[in-house]
């Protein structure tokens, strides 16, 4: 028969959301356990490119409203957590860029006037040319501007294994959740049979909290998908680039991150518009022969003909939103001693953190120092699409 655990906080899902909400618990000395029902990252934070926005993105839809201003100041506090002097110690992350950068190819100006003049963006761009160029656009061939974002780019592969390290004995494999009740409220959670009691419970499984919720009989909140089919290419003429490349609209065309194979080689990951509506209905081929085309026309010098290329279908889960705006806000609902939520990016993991702690702080939950966790089962860790399909 399985031990009965006490805990402080048990949490179900550790993408980053779980695995960032783990480790601040447990600095400021909480008792957790992180259940995990696949791999660690695996859901949709591995397969993320990694670029810890500030906002600036958004801001090319125009106005932008109070709310980015949590997502603005993003950038710093990843920063300090990746230089050993934040809230949590990330020192040993691999930053794969120190900035992501904005590029027009040609004349499109019509869409950075209303960018410019954002508050998210104001003195926190410049122009760059020539050798500060990134180096995949250090072609005398290169027509367009490009703008540098104070936005990082994180390997999120060593971002996961380092969150896990400071998960210590708190991780446990687990397939099966049903509620644990006692007087008909939530008490806890049975995990494989194993009973979890604990003062609060956060769902933070991404794609697989609908069905949590479910099995606990709620129905809200609601929450949506948003597919996204992406591009990947590996190869040896590929150069470093992090940059979102503009079109006509509002939305980048491209988003291009690049990334360490295990090989040795450079990946690039392509997202954006061509990854959204038009591109999930595309066939893979159909959508590398896309991606090929678009690449040949924006930078015709980069070699591309020995490259490998594969595509990626993943959803993003998020709360469900009215109309199409995005959120550029964590989200967290509360029902009782559930706490349930989506960061609704990598990059806001801390404040999908910060409304948990909040939360606690404003229940008067204290740390109680249950007794020591025994041995639990672990889960594995996640493995970036790349290596799964382009080993
Ligand atoms: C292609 C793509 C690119 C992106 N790029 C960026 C970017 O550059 N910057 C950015 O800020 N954001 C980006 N995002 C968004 C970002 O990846 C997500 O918002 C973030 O990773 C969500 O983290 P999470 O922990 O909530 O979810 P996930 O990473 O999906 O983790 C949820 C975990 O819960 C587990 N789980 C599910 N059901 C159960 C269950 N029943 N029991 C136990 N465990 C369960 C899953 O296995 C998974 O490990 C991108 C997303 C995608 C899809």
């Amino acid at each position: 028969m399985p031990s009965v655990i006490s805990t402080d906080v048990l949490i179900v899902g550790a993408g980053v959301a779980g695995l960032w909400l783990n480790a601040r618990l447990r600095r400021q000395g909480f008792s957790t356990v992180l259940v995990e029902s696949a791999s660690l990252g695996g859901g949709q934070s591995v397969k993320s490119q990694g670029i810890i926005h500030g906002g600036a993105k958004y801001a090319l839809h125009g106005a932008l409203t109070g709310a980015s201003e949590a997502i603005a100041d993003m950038p710093r506090r990843w920063r300090e957590a990746l230089a050993g002097d934040g809230e949590l110690d990330l020192t040993g992350v691999r930053l794969l860029s120190e900035a992501h950068y904005l590029w027009s190819p040609g004349t499109i100006a019509g869409n950075l006037t209303s960018f410019f003049a954002s508050k998210a963006v104001r003195g926190r761009v410049d122009q760059v040319k020539g050798e500060q160029l990134p180096p995949a656009l250090q072609d005398k061939r290169f027509k367009g501007k490009v703008y540098r974002l104070a936005e990082l780019v994180i390997d999120v592969p060593g971002l996961i294994q380092r969150l896990a390290d400071l998960a210590g004995d708190g991780l446990l494999a687990g397939q099966n959740i049903e509620p644990l009740l006692e007087g008909g409220k939530l008490a806890g959670l049975k995990v494989d049979e194993r009973e979890i009691r604990a003062q609060r419970i956060v769902l933070s499984a991404g794609a697989g909290t609908a069905a949590l919720l479910e099995a606990l009989g709620l129905s809200q909140p609601a929450m949506q998908s948003r597919p996204l089919h992406m591009i990947i290419a590996k190869g040896p003429g590929l150069k470093p680039l992090y940059a979102h490349c503009l079109g006509g609209g509002t939305k980048p065309r491209i988003t291009v991150t690049t990334h360490p194979a295990a090989d040795g080689q450079w990946v690039w990951y392509l997202g954006g518009d061509i990854a959204e509506a038009e591109g999930v209905a595309r066939e893979p081929a159909e959508q590398i022969a896309t991606a090929q085309k678009e690449l040949g026309q924006l930078l015709p010098w980069i070699d591309l003909s020995t490259a490998q290329w594969a595509t990626l279908r993943v959803d993003r889960a998020e709360p469900l939103q009215s109309g199409l705006t995005r959120p550029d806000n964590a989200f967290l609902a509360e029902e009782g001693r559930l706490l349930v939520g989506w960061p609704t990016k990598l990059a806001l993991a801390p404040d999908f953190a910060d409304r948990v702690i909040a939360s606690l702080q404003r229940d008067g939950i204290q740390p109680s120092h249950p007794a020591p966790l025994p041995d639990l089962p672990k889960p594995p860790m996640g493995v970036s699409a790349w290596e799964q399909l382009l080993p």
